[in-house]
Protein backbone atom coordinates (compact mmCIF):
# COMPACT_ATOMS: atom_id res chain seq x y z
CA UNK A 1 0.00 0.00 0.00
CA UNK A 2 1.78 2.99 -0.78
CA UNK A 3 -0.06 5.31 1.44
CA UNK A 4 1.74 6.47 4.61
CA UNK A 5 -1.25 5.70 6.89
CA UNK A 6 -1.00 1.74 6.08
CA UNK A 7 -0.03 0.47 9.63
CA UNK A 8 3.03 -1.69 10.35
CA UNK A 9 0.49 -4.59 11.08
CA UNK A 10 -3.31 -4.79 12.17
CA UNK A 11 -3.20 -5.60 15.65
CA UNK A 12 -0.56 -4.46 18.57
CA UNK A 13 -0.04 -7.25 20.59
CA UNK A 14 2.02 -7.80 23.88
CA UNK A 15 4.39 -5.12 23.14
CA UNK A 16 4.77 -5.34 19.27
CA UNK A 17 2.56 -5.32 15.87
CA UNK A 18 1.26 -8.85 15.09
CA UNK A 19 -0.44 -9.74 11.67
CA UNK A 20 -2.76 -12.45 11.08
CA UNK A 21 -4.07 -12.48 7.56
CA UNK A 22 -6.71 -14.77 8.14
CA UNK A 23 -8.46 -12.35 9.18
CA UNK A 24 -11.48 -10.67 7.17
CA UNK A 25 -10.34 -7.67 5.30
CA UNK A 26 -11.27 -3.83 6.68
CA UNK A 27 -10.69 -1.32 4.43
CA UNK A 28 -9.88 2.06 5.17
CA UNK A 29 -11.14 4.76 3.75
CA UNK A 30 -10.67 8.35 3.40
CA UNK A 31 -13.85 10.24 4.00
CA UNK A 32 -12.63 13.72 2.13
CA UNK A 33 -11.89 11.31 -1.06
CA UNK A 34 -13.87 7.86 -0.29
CA UNK A 35 -10.10 6.27 -1.85
CA UNK A 36 -8.88 3.67 0.53
CA UNK A 37 -5.63 4.59 2.36
CA UNK A 38 -5.31 1.39 4.43
CA UNK A 39 -6.32 -1.96 4.78
CA UNK A 40 -6.22 -3.77 8.17
CA UNK A 41 -7.68 -7.87 9.35
CA UNK A 42 -10.08 -8.41 11.44
CA UNK A 43 -9.16 -10.69 14.73
CA UNK A 44 -9.09 -13.91 14.51
CA UNK A 45 -9.59 -15.96 17.54
CA UNK A 46 -6.09 -16.78 17.76
CA UNK A 47 -5.38 -13.19 17.72
CA UNK A 48 -8.44 -12.66 20.56
CA UNK A 49 -6.39 -15.85 22.48
CA UNK A 50 -2.94 -13.82 22.23
CA UNK A 51 -4.19 -10.30 23.21
CA UNK A 52 -6.21 -11.47 25.98
CA UNK A 53 -3.57 -13.78 27.24
CA UNK A 54 -1.01 -11.28 27.16
CA UNK A 55 -2.89 -8.70 29.17
CA UNK A 56 -3.78 -11.80 32.07
CA UNK A 57 0.00 -12.12 31.72
CA UNK A 58 1.06 -8.70 32.05
CA UNK A 59 -1.07 -7.24 34.57
CA UNK A 60 -0.47 -8.50 38.05
CA UNK A 61 3.23 -7.37 38.28
CA UNK A 62 1.94 -3.50 36.57
CA UNK A 63 -0.09 -3.71 39.62
CA UNK A 64 2.54 -4.16 42.05
CA UNK A 65 4.48 -1.11 40.91
CA UNK A 66 4.15 1.96 42.92
CA UNK A 67 1.57 4.54 41.09
CA UNK A 68 4.29 6.61 40.57
CA UNK A 69 6.08 4.07 38.71
CA UNK A 70 3.06 3.67 36.37
CA UNK A 71 1.99 7.42 36.34
CA UNK A 72 6.07 8.06 34.90
CA UNK A 73 5.07 6.06 31.70
CA UNK A 74 1.69 7.62 31.16
CA UNK A 75 3.02 11.36 31.73
CA UNK A 76 6.03 10.37 29.23
CA UNK A 77 3.71 8.83 27.23
CA UNK A 78 1.79 12.35 27.08
CA UNK A 79 5.19 14.63 26.81
CA UNK A 80 5.51 12.24 23.26
CA UNK A 81 2.22 12.40 22.03
CA UNK A 82 2.21 16.15 22.20
CA UNK A 83 5.80 16.33 20.80
CA UNK A 84 4.32 14.04 17.48
CA UNK A 85 0.92 16.17 17.67
CA UNK A 86 0.99 17.01 14.07
CA UNK A 87 1.48 13.61 12.34
CA UNK A 88 -1.05 12.01 14.85
CA UNK A 89 -3.86 14.92 13.82
CA UNK A 90 -2.58 14.11 10.09
CA UNK A 91 -3.49 10.23 10.44
CA UNK A 92 -6.72 10.92 12.76
CA UNK A 93 -7.76 13.05 9.74
CA UNK A 94 -7.04 10.33 7.01
CA UNK A 95 -9.12 8.22 10.04
CA UNK A 96 -12.10 9.78 10.54
CA UNK A 97 -12.20 13.18 7.87
CA UNK A 98 -12.07 16.05 10.86
CA UNK A 99 -10.72 18.92 9.52
CA UNK A 100 -6.89 19.86 10.87
CA UNK A 101 -7.97 22.74 12.20
CA UNK A 102 -10.00 20.26 14.94
CA UNK A 103 -7.35 17.35 14.93
CA UNK A 104 -4.46 20.02 15.61
CA UNK A 105 -5.89 21.16 18.77
CA UNK A 106 -8.58 17.97 20.45
CA UNK A 107 -7.84 14.57 19.70
CA UNK A 108 -4.19 13.82 20.27
CA UNK A 109 -3.98 16.86 22.84
CA UNK A 110 -6.82 15.60 24.54
CA UNK A 111 -5.22 11.90 24.50
CA UNK A 112 -2.96 13.54 25.82
CA UNK A 113 -4.34 15.57 28.58
CA UNK A 114 -5.88 12.33 30.03
CA UNK A 115 -2.65 10.28 29.76
CA UNK A 116 -1.41 13.49 32.01
CA UNK A 117 -3.86 13.51 34.37
CA UNK A 118 -4.48 9.97 35.12
CA UNK A 119 -0.31 9.75 35.03
CA UNK A 120 -0.54 12.41 38.06
CA UNK A 121 -3.16 11.04 40.21
CA UNK A 122 -1.73 7.35 39.83
CA UNK A 123 0.45 7.84 42.64
CA UNK A 124 -2.29 9.25 45.03
CA UNK A 125 -4.38 6.03 44.99
CA UNK A 126 -4.68 4.99 48.37
CA UNK A 127 -7.31 3.21 51.02
CA UNK A 128 -7.84 4.55 54.26
CA UNK A 129 -7.43 3.64 57.75
CA UNK A 130 -11.19 3.25 60.13
CA UNK A 131 -10.46 2.66 63.80
CA UNK A 132 -12.94 0.55 65.62
CA UNK A 133 -11.85 0.61 69.58
CA UNK A 134 -8.42 -1.40 69.18
CA UNK A 135 -9.72 -3.01 66.25
CA UNK A 136 -8.95 -1.53 62.80
CA UNK A 137 -10.24 -1.59 59.17
CA UNK A 138 -7.86 -0.48 56.45
CA UNK A 139 -8.90 -0.57 52.52
CA UNK A 140 -7.05 -1.11 50.19
CA UNK A 141 -7.51 0.10 46.42
CA UNK A 142 -6.70 -2.47 43.83
CA UNK A 143 -6.96 -2.48 40.52
CA UNK A 144 -10.16 -4.86 38.52
CA UNK A 145 -7.43 -7.27 35.99
CA UNK A 146 -8.08 -6.93 32.24
CA UNK A 147 -10.11 -4.55 30.94
CA UNK A 148 -11.75 -4.15 27.67
CA UNK A 149 -12.45 -0.91 25.31
CA UNK A 150 -14.62 -0.91 22.99
CA UNK A 151 -14.32 2.42 20.75
CA UNK A 152 -16.80 4.67 18.42
CA UNK A 153 -15.37 6.20 15.13
CA UNK A 154 -15.80 9.80 15.80
CA UNK A 155 -12.67 10.53 18.34
CA UNK A 156 -10.41 7.11 17.84
CA UNK A 157 -7.47 8.56 19.54
CA UNK A 158 -9.37 10.31 22.11
CA UNK A 159 -11.40 7.18 23.23
CA UNK A 160 -8.26 5.14 23.13
CA UNK A 161 -6.95 6.99 25.64
CA UNK A 162 -9.61 8.47 27.87
CA UNK A 163 -10.21 4.54 28.49
CA UNK A 164 -6.59 3.44 28.55
CA UNK A 165 -5.22 5.63 30.82
CA UNK A 166 -7.37 5.62 33.73
CA UNK A 167 -7.26 1.81 33.18
CA UNK A 168 -3.65 1.59 33.65
CA UNK A 169 -3.12 4.17 36.42
CA UNK A 170 -4.66 2.17 38.36
CA UNK A 171 -3.03 -1.31 37.67
CA UNK A 172 -5.02 -3.04 35.09
CA UNK A 173 -4.32 -4.30 31.45
CA UNK A 174 -6.16 -3.05 28.43
CA UNK A 175 -7.51 -5.09 25.08
CA UNK A 176 -8.86 -1.84 23.45
CA UNK A 177 -10.93 -2.47 20.26
CA UNK A 178 -11.64 0.36 18.03
CA UNK A 179 -14.39 1.06 15.80
CA UNK A 180 -13.90 -1.08 12.49
CA UNK A 181 -14.29 2.43 10.50
CA UNK A 182 -11.47 4.05 12.19
CA UNK A 183 -8.56 1.41 12.68
CA UNK A 184 -5.29 3.79 12.77
CA UNK A 185 -5.01 5.74 15.78
CA UNK A 186 -5.80 3.43 18.65
CA UNK A 187 -2.51 1.50 17.26
CA UNK A 188 -0.62 4.46 17.72
CA UNK A 189 -1.18 4.82 21.39
CA UNK A 190 -0.42 1.51 21.60
CA UNK A 191 3.30 2.12 19.81
CA UNK A 192 3.45 5.41 22.46
CA UNK A 193 3.09 3.83 25.61
CA UNK A 194 5.15 0.80 24.95
CA UNK A 195 7.76 3.73 23.79
CA UNK A 196 7.28 5.13 27.11
CA UNK A 197 8.52 2.16 28.45
CA UNK A 198 4.99 0.35 29.35
CA UNK A 199 5.95 -3.60 29.49
CA UNK A 200 4.50 -5.62 26.94
CA UNK A 201 0.90 -6.99 27.19
CA UNK A 202 -0.88 -3.95 28.98
CA UNK A 203 -2.48 -2.35 26.30
CA UNK A 204 -3.30 -4.55 23.25
CA UNK A 205 -5.41 -3.57 20.44
CA UNK A 206 -6.48 -6.05 17.71
CA UNK A 207 -9.07 -4.73 14.77
CA UNK A 208 -12.42 -5.96 14.27
CA UNK A 209 -16.28 -5.09 14.06
CA UNK A 210 -18.70 -6.44 16.90
CA UNK A 211 -17.89 -9.98 15.88
CA UNK A 212 -14.56 -9.46 17.51
CA UNK A 213 -16.56 -6.95 20.20
CA UNK A 214 -18.46 -9.81 21.67
CA UNK A 215 -16.30 -12.44 22.64
CA UNK A 216 -14.40 -9.90 24.27
CA UNK A 217 -16.89 -8.98 26.22
CA UNK A 218 -17.96 -12.12 27.66
CA UNK A 219 -14.52 -14.06 28.25
CA UNK A 220 -13.67 -14.93 31.91
CA UNK A 221 -10.70 -13.42 32.30
CA UNK A 222 -11.97 -10.04 31.43
CA UNK A 223 -13.06 -8.03 34.93
CA UNK A 224 -14.30 -4.78 33.49
CA UNK A 225 -16.37 -3.29 30.15
CA UNK A 226 -16.00 0.02 28.64
CA UNK A 227 -17.97 0.72 26.02
CA UNK A 228 -18.31 4.06 23.60
CA UNK A 229 -21.00 3.88 21.15
CA UNK A 230 -24.58 3.69 20.45
CA UNK A 231 -27.55 2.55 22.71
CA UNK A 232 -28.38 -0.20 20.91
CA UNK A 233 -24.91 -1.85 21.00
CA UNK A 234 -24.78 -0.43 24.83
CA UNK A 235 -27.62 -2.93 25.49
CA UNK A 236 -26.08 -5.77 24.05
CA UNK A 237 -22.75 -4.82 25.78
CA UNK A 238 -24.43 -4.29 29.09
CA UNK A 239 -26.29 -7.39 28.79
CA UNK A 240 -23.58 -10.04 28.08
CA UNK A 241 -20.84 -7.98 30.46
CA UNK A 242 -24.04 -8.56 33.29
CA UNK A 243 -23.85 -12.57 32.01
CA UNK A 244 -20.62 -12.44 33.74
CA UNK A 245 -21.33 -10.07 36.38
CA UNK A 246 -18.99 -7.38 35.18
CA UNK A 247 -18.00 -3.80 35.95
CA UNK A 248 -19.37 -1.80 33.02
CA UNK A 249 -18.75 2.13 31.55
CA UNK A 250 -20.85 2.89 28.40
CA UNK A 251 -20.46 6.00 27.07
CA UNK A 252 -23.71 5.72 24.98
CA UNK A 253 -25.58 8.31 22.75
CA UNK A 254 -27.97 11.34 23.19
CA UNK A 255 -30.57 14.17 22.09
CA UNK A 256 -29.46 16.59 23.98
CA UNK A 257 -31.44 19.71 24.85
CA UNK A 258 -30.20 22.77 24.72
CA UNK A 259 -32.56 26.28 25.60
CA UNK A 260 -32.13 29.66 24.47
CA UNK A 261 -33.79 32.13 26.56
CA UNK A 262 -34.74 35.60 24.66
CA UNK A 263 -32.20 37.29 27.75
CA UNK A 264 -29.21 35.14 26.31
CA UNK A 265 -26.43 36.77 24.17
CA UNK A 266 -27.79 36.08 20.72
CA UNK A 267 -23.83 36.27 19.81
CA UNK A 268 -23.11 33.62 22.48
CA UNK A 269 -26.28 31.33 22.19
CA UNK A 270 -25.70 31.18 18.30
CA UNK A 271 -21.89 30.19 18.66
CA UNK A 272 -23.20 27.34 21.32
CA UNK A 273 -25.43 25.68 19.12
CA UNK A 274 -23.04 26.11 16.45
CA UNK A 275 -20.86 24.04 18.77
CA UNK A 276 -23.37 22.09 19.78
CA UNK A 277 -24.24 20.81 16.43
CA UNK A 278 -22.00 21.01 13.31
CA UNK A 279 -18.38 20.31 15.33
CA UNK A 280 -17.29 17.55 13.98
CA UNK A 281 -20.02 17.36 11.27
CA UNK A 282 -22.07 17.40 14.05
CA UNK A 283 -20.58 13.67 15.35
CA UNK A 284 -20.33 14.66 18.30
CA UNK A 285 -22.61 12.28 21.42
CA UNK A 286 -23.27 15.43 23.33
CA UNK A 287 -24.34 17.68 20.62
CA UNK A 288 -27.15 19.43 21.95
CA UNK A 289 -29.42 18.89 18.71
CA UNK A 290 -32.72 19.84 20.04
CA UNK A 291 -32.46 23.63 19.98
CA UNK A 292 -35.36 25.21 22.22
CA UNK A 293 -35.22 29.27 21.38
CA UNK A 294 -37.44 31.22 23.55
CA UNK A 295 -40.16 32.87 21.01
CA UNK A 296 -39.31 36.17 21.49
CA UNK A 297 -35.52 35.27 20.47
CA UNK A 298 -36.39 33.05 17.56
CA UNK A 299 -36.72 34.76 14.46
CA UNK A 300 -33.20 36.96 15.16
CA UNK A 301 -31.92 33.79 16.15
CA UNK A 302 -32.24 31.84 13.09
CA UNK A 303 -31.26 34.32 10.62
CA UNK A 304 -28.05 35.13 12.56
CA UNK A 305 -27.58 31.18 13.06
CA UNK A 306 -28.26 30.89 8.85
CA UNK A 307 -25.52 34.27 8.59
CA UNK A 308 -22.52 32.64 10.29
CA UNK A 309 -23.26 28.85 9.09
CA UNK A 310 -22.57 30.61 5.30
CA UNK A 311 -18.93 31.37 6.76
CA UNK A 312 -18.38 27.71 7.55
CA UNK A 313 -15.06 26.71 5.18
CA UNK A 314 -15.99 23.15 3.78
CA UNK A 315 -13.95 22.01 1.87
CA UNK A 316 -9.84 19.89 2.18
CA UNK A 317 -9.90 18.85 5.73
CA UNK A 318 -5.83 19.29 4.95
CA UNK A 319 -6.28 22.47 4.87
CA UNK A 320 -6.06 24.01 8.36
CA UNK A 321 -8.28 27.03 6.74
CA UNK A 322 -11.38 24.38 6.86
CA UNK A 323 -13.43 24.69 9.40
CA UNK A 324 -16.30 21.99 8.16
CA UNK A 325 -15.09 18.13 6.89
CA UNK A 326 -17.13 15.23 5.49
CA UNK A 327 -19.37 12.67 7.20
CA UNK A 328 -16.59 10.00 8.62
CA UNK A 329 -18.32 7.41 6.36
CA UNK A 330 -20.61 6.61 2.97
CA UNK A 331 -23.22 4.87 5.47
CA UNK A 332 -23.23 7.59 8.10
CA UNK A 333 -23.84 9.86 5.10
CA UNK A 334 -26.62 8.11 3.73
CA UNK A 335 -28.32 7.61 7.38
CA UNK A 336 -28.19 11.55 8.05
CA UNK A 337 -29.78 11.82 4.37
CA UNK A 338 -32.21 10.05 5.20
CA UNK A 339 -33.05 11.57 8.40
CA UNK A 340 -33.21 14.98 6.61
CA UNK A 341 -35.74 13.72 4.02
CA UNK A 342 -38.11 12.63 6.89
CA UNK A 343 -37.37 16.12 8.37
CA UNK A 344 -39.03 17.32 4.91
CA UNK A 345 -41.88 15.11 4.96
CA UNK A 346 -43.07 15.60 8.33
CA UNK A 347 -43.44 19.28 7.73
CA UNK A 348 -40.27 21.43 9.82
CA UNK A 349 -38.94 23.91 7.78
CA UNK A 350 -35.59 24.11 6.21
CA UNK A 351 -33.45 27.16 6.80
CA UNK A 352 -31.29 25.54 5.27
CA UNK A 353 -28.62 23.27 4.17
CA UNK A 354 -30.45 19.57 3.28
CA UNK A 355 -28.16 18.57 0.37
CA UNK A 356 -24.88 16.70 -0.32
CA UNK A 357 -22.04 18.60 -1.62
CA UNK A 358 -21.57 18.51 -5.19
CA UNK A 359 -17.57 16.80 -5.19
CA UNK A 360 -16.05 13.68 -3.83
CA UNK A 361 -16.17 12.47 -0.35
CA UNK A 362 -19.39 12.44 2.02
CA UNK A 363 -19.89 16.36 2.32
CA UNK A 364 -23.36 17.34 3.60
CA UNK A 365 -24.17 20.79 4.58
CA UNK A 366 -24.79 22.22 7.92
CA UNK A 367 -28.30 21.43 8.13
CA UNK A 368 -30.84 24.06 9.80
CA UNK A 369 -34.89 22.72 10.42
CA UNK A 370 -37.34 25.44 12.45
CA UNK A 371 -40.99 24.95 13.67
CA UNK A 372 -39.57 21.39 14.66
CA UNK A 373 -42.47 20.05 17.06
CA UNK A 374 -41.45 17.07 20.16
CA UNK A 375 -43.08 14.12 18.13
CA UNK A 376 -41.21 14.55 14.58
CA UNK A 377 -38.70 12.16 14.08
CA UNK A 378 -35.77 14.53 13.78
CA UNK A 379 -36.66 15.49 17.52
CA UNK A 380 -36.56 12.29 18.87
CA UNK A 381 -33.67 10.23 17.48
CA UNK A 382 -29.91 10.50 17.28
CA UNK A 383 -29.03 11.52 13.77
CA UNK A 384 -25.28 11.91 14.72
CA UNK A 385 -24.46 14.58 11.72
CA UNK A 386 -24.81 18.37 10.88
CA UNK A 387 -28.70 18.60 11.50
CA UNK A 388 -30.25 20.94 14.25
CA UNK A 389 -33.87 21.08 15.37
CA UNK A 390 -34.87 24.07 16.62
CA UNK A 391 -38.41 24.19 18.38
CA UNK A 392 -40.12 26.88 20.11
CA UNK A 393 -41.17 27.66 23.36
CA UNK A 394 -42.60 30.16 25.73
CA UNK A 395 -42.18 29.08 29.62
CA UNK A 396 -39.33 27.54 31.61
CA UNK A 397 -41.22 25.01 33.26
CA UNK A 398 -42.41 24.11 29.28
CA UNK A 399 -38.97 24.16 28.11
CA UNK A 400 -37.76 21.90 31.09
CA UNK A 401 -40.74 19.49 30.40
CA UNK A 402 -40.24 19.22 26.84
CA UNK A 403 -36.33 18.98 27.16
CA UNK A 404 -36.40 15.83 29.70
CA UNK A 405 -39.57 14.16 27.76
CA UNK A 406 -36.73 11.66 25.94
CA UNK A 407 -35.12 8.31 26.98
CA UNK A 408 -31.68 10.16 26.44
CA UNK A 409 -29.60 11.64 29.22
CA UNK A 410 -26.13 12.76 28.19
CA UNK A 411 -25.96 16.23 28.12
CA UNK A 412 -28.07 19.80 28.52
CA UNK A 413 -27.06 23.22 27.84
CA UNK A 414 -29.00 26.32 28.90
CA UNK A 415 -27.96 29.91 27.63
CA UNK A 416 -29.26 32.87 29.54
CA UNK A 417 -28.21 36.29 31.33
CA UNK A 418 -30.33 35.28 34.26
CA UNK A 419 -27.35 33.42 36.67
CA UNK A 420 -30.47 32.33 39.05
CA UNK A 421 -31.94 31.09 36.22
CA UNK A 422 -28.99 29.28 34.82
CA UNK A 423 -28.53 27.38 37.96
CA UNK A 424 -31.96 26.73 38.41
CA UNK A 425 -32.54 25.64 34.82
CA UNK A 426 -30.02 23.33 34.38
CA UNK A 427 -30.29 21.42 38.14
CA UNK A 428 -33.83 20.38 36.52
CA UNK A 429 -32.42 19.23 33.54
CA UNK A 430 -32.42 14.76 33.43
CA UNK A 431 -28.23 15.08 31.75
CA UNK A 432 -24.77 14.00 33.15
CA UNK A 433 -22.40 16.72 31.00
CA UNK A 434 -24.28 19.90 31.36
CA UNK A 435 -23.81 23.62 30.35
CA UNK A 436 -24.54 27.02 31.29
CA UNK A 437 -23.52 29.59 28.68
CA UNK A 438 -20.94 27.06 26.73
CA UNK A 439 -21.51 23.84 25.05
CA UNK A 440 -19.18 20.47 24.23
CA UNK A 441 -16.44 21.40 27.16
CA UNK A 442 -15.03 18.30 28.02
CA UNK A 443 -12.04 18.94 29.73
CA UNK A 444 -10.09 15.61 31.96
CA UNK A 445 -10.43 17.54 35.36
CA UNK A 446 -14.44 17.11 34.49
CA UNK A 447 -16.65 13.78 34.69
CA UNK A 448 -18.16 13.23 31.75
CA UNK A 449 -20.98 10.62 30.59
CA UNK A 450 -24.42 10.27 30.64
CA UNK A 451 -27.69 9.31 32.75
CA UNK A 452 -30.88 7.76 31.79
CA UNK A 453 -30.18 5.43 28.63
CA UNK A 454 -27.20 7.74 27.93
CA UNK A 455 -24.83 5.78 29.98
CA UNK A 456 -23.49 4.33 32.98
CA UNK A 457 -20.52 5.66 34.92
CA UNK A 458 -18.08 7.92 34.43
CA UNK A 459 -15.23 8.82 31.97
CA UNK A 460 -12.27 11.41 33.12
CA UNK A 461 -11.56 13.14 36.76
CA UNK A 462 -11.43 11.56 39.74
CA UNK A 463 -14.64 9.62 39.11
CA UNK A 464 -13.04 7.50 36.48
CA UNK A 465 -10.60 6.07 39.25
CA UNK A 466 -13.90 4.47 41.01
CA UNK A 467 -15.14 2.74 37.94
CA UNK A 468 -11.49 1.41 36.90
CA UNK A 469 -10.51 -0.06 40.68
CA UNK A 470 -12.34 -1.42 43.54
CA UNK A 471 -12.30 -1.55 47.48
CA UNK A 472 -11.08 -4.31 49.39
CA UNK A 473 -11.70 -3.99 53.28
CA UNK A 474 -9.54 -5.76 55.54
CA UNK A 475 -10.47 -5.94 59.29
CA UNK A 476 -7.75 -6.60 61.84
CA UNK A 477 -8.50 -7.83 65.19
CA UNK A 478 -6.38 -6.94 67.74
CA UNK A 479 -7.72 -8.95 70.72
CA UNK A 480 -9.10 -12.41 71.38
CA UNK A 481 -11.31 -13.75 68.95
CA UNK A 482 -14.84 -13.83 70.93
CA UNK A 483 -16.63 -17.49 69.29
CA UNK A 484 -20.22 -18.70 70.67
CA UNK A 485 -18.56 -21.94 71.02
P1 LIG B 1 -21.74 1.51 17.42
O1 LIG B 1 -22.63 1.29 18.60
O2 LIG B 1 -22.20 1.07 16.10
O3 LIG B 1 -20.32 0.79 17.66
C1 LIG B 1 -19.52 1.08 18.78
C2 LIG B 1 -18.48 0.00 18.94
O4 LIG B 1 -19.10 -1.20 19.39
C3 LIG B 1 -17.72 -0.38 17.65
O5 LIG B 1 -16.36 -0.57 17.95
C4 LIG B 1 -18.38 -1.69 17.25
O6 LIG B 1 -17.54 -2.53 16.50
C5 LIG B 1 -18.66 -2.30 18.61
N1 LIG B 1 -19.71 -3.33 18.66
C6 LIG B 1 -20.82 -3.43 17.87
N2 LIG B 1 -21.56 -4.50 18.26
C7 LIG B 1 -20.92 -5.07 19.30
C8 LIG B 1 -21.18 -6.20 20.13
N3 LIG B 1 -22.27 -6.94 19.99
N4 LIG B 1 -20.31 -6.50 21.12
C9 LIG B 1 -19.21 -5.73 21.33
N5 LIG B 1 -18.89 -4.67 20.55
C10 LIG B 1 -19.75 -4.33 19.57
O7 LIG B 1 -21.40 3.07 17.45
P2 LIG B 1 -20.63 3.94 16.35
O8 LIG B 1 -21.51 4.05 15.15
O9 LIG B 1 -19.24 3.44 16.21
O10 LIG B 1 -20.54 5.36 17.08
C11 LIG B 1 -21.59 6.27 17.11
C12 LIG B 1 -22.37 6.15 18.41
O11 LIG B 1 -21.47 6.28 19.51
C13 LIG B 1 -23.39 7.24 18.58
O12 LIG B 1 -24.57 6.71 19.12
C14 LIG B 1 -22.74 8.17 19.58
O13 LIG B 1 -23.63 8.95 20.32
C15 LIG B 1 -21.99 7.22 20.43
N6 LIG B 1 -20.88 7.91 21.12
C16 LIG B 1 -20.97 8.13 22.46
C17 LIG B 1 -19.95 8.81 23.12
C18 LIG B 1 -20.02 9.08 24.60
O14 LIG B 1 -18.99 9.35 25.20
N7 LIG B 1 -21.16 9.03 25.24
C19 LIG B 1 -18.84 9.26 22.41
C20 LIG B 1 -18.78 9.02 21.03
C21 LIG B 1 -19.82 8.33 20.40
Amino acid sequence: MPYPTQPTASHFINGAYVEDTAGAEIPVIYPATGEQIAQVHEATPAIIEQALNSAKAAQKAWAALSGTERGRILRRAADMIRERNHDLSVLETYDTGKPMSETLYVDATSGADALEYFGGLAGSLTGEHIQLGDDWVYTRREALGVCVGIGAWNYPTQIACWKGAPALACGNAMVFKPSETTPLCALKVAEILHEAGLPAGLYNVIQGTGVVGAPLVSDPRVDKVSLTGSVPTGRKVYAAAAAGIKNVTMELGGKSPLIIFDDASLEDAVGGAILANFYSSGQVCSNGTRVFVQKGIKEAFLARLHERLSEAVIGDPMDEATNFGPMVSENQMKIVQSYIEKGKAEGARLVCGGTRLEREGYYLEPTVFADVHDDMIIAREEIFGPVMAVLDFEEEEDAIARANATEFGLSAGVFTSDLTRGHRVIAQLEAGSCFINSYNDAPVEAPFGGSKQSGVGRENSKSAIEHYSQMKSVYVRMGAVDAPF
